[in-house]
């Protein structure tokens, strides 16, 4: 039998200030890349003290409202909203959403997002879109660089459809990637067919051309679940066709068990 955990006394001190800067945010007093006074100051507007102002602004800052630059100081959010990766991420591990489905989720958002980039796209959405494909093909020596520009790609695509909505949820989608590609080895030969993929999406939304864009969108994105899977299974030294679950990475082929190696005879790629 358990007992309720008490309420620690300072919970509500740090309702008041994430309540009271929401207000604040709501009523546009503050406005995206503003600096909120310092916490001394802050601990004086609202009564509370500086650990439940600290705390308060950790909440904000995790839901991706505030940023805390370190020596700076903390800031509403600008640019793109970040509700970033963190929630998500949560909820991923929490219902085990699979890789599967969230490369679905991501195709079905981003497919959409191209079409209607191609509708909405400015001359310097245009430019920034090609700036990165620019970048990509003089990358292919340095693979860190080119998954930058590959995610800035996607990023300026989304900005192209105008709708901030839509580029927040593109980026808390393809932010859950970013780490494990981090993790992959991507050859020459690859980046250089991504930097082809990536121009044939770029080339189509020049041309005005909606199907093609999202055509070329769908084909990229459904070779890139194919190429990290294939990355991924080859690192624990299983079968694309098993799915290793929490499988320990170090895992080797010959200790795989026999269910797994039965289905790399089976293979039919
Ligand atoms: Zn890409």
């Amino acid at each position: 039998m358990t007992t309720p955990p008490r309420r620690p006394p300072a919970l509500a001190a740090t309702e008041r200030v994430v309540s009271g800067l929401r207000a604040a945010i709501e009523r546009g007093e503050l406005q995206a890349g503003d600096q909120l006074p310092s916490e001394r100051e802050l601990a004086r507007q609202f009564g509370v003290s500086r650990p439940s102002i600290r705390t308060g602004l950790k909440a904000l800052a995790a839901v991706g409202v505030l940023q805390i630059r370190h020596g700076a100081g903390t800031f509403i959010t600008a640019g793109p909203p970040a509700l970033a990766s963190e929630p998500l991420s949560l909820l991923a591990a929490l219902h085990g959403f699979t890789r599967a489905q969230l490369f679905e989720a991501r195709i079905v958002l981003e497919v959409s997002v191209a079409g209607l980039a191609v509708e909405r796209a400015t001359p310097s959405n245009l430019s920034a879109i090609g700036n990165e494909v620019t970048a990509m093909f003089a990358s292919f020596g340095d693979p860190d660089a080119f998954l930058l520009h590959d995610i800035r790609f996607h990023r300026a695509i989304a900005a192209a459809a105008h709708n901030p909505v839509l580029v927040s949820m593109v980026e808390m989608v393809s932010s859950l990637f970013e780490r494990v590609r981090h993790t992959t080895i991507r050859r020459a030969r690859d980046l250089q067919e991504a930097a082809d993929e990536h121009r044939a999406i770029e080339q189509s939304i020049r041309a005005g051309d909606s199907e093609r864009a999202r055509q070329a969108m769908s084909a990229h994105l459904r070779r890139a679940e194919r190429a990290q899977d294939a990355e991924r299974h080859a690192a624990a030294g299983v079968s694309p066709l098993t799915f290793p679950g929490r499988r320990r990475s170090g895992a080797s082929a010959s200790a795989a068990p026999a269910r797994n190696r039965r289905v790399v005879r089976t293979r039919t790629s």
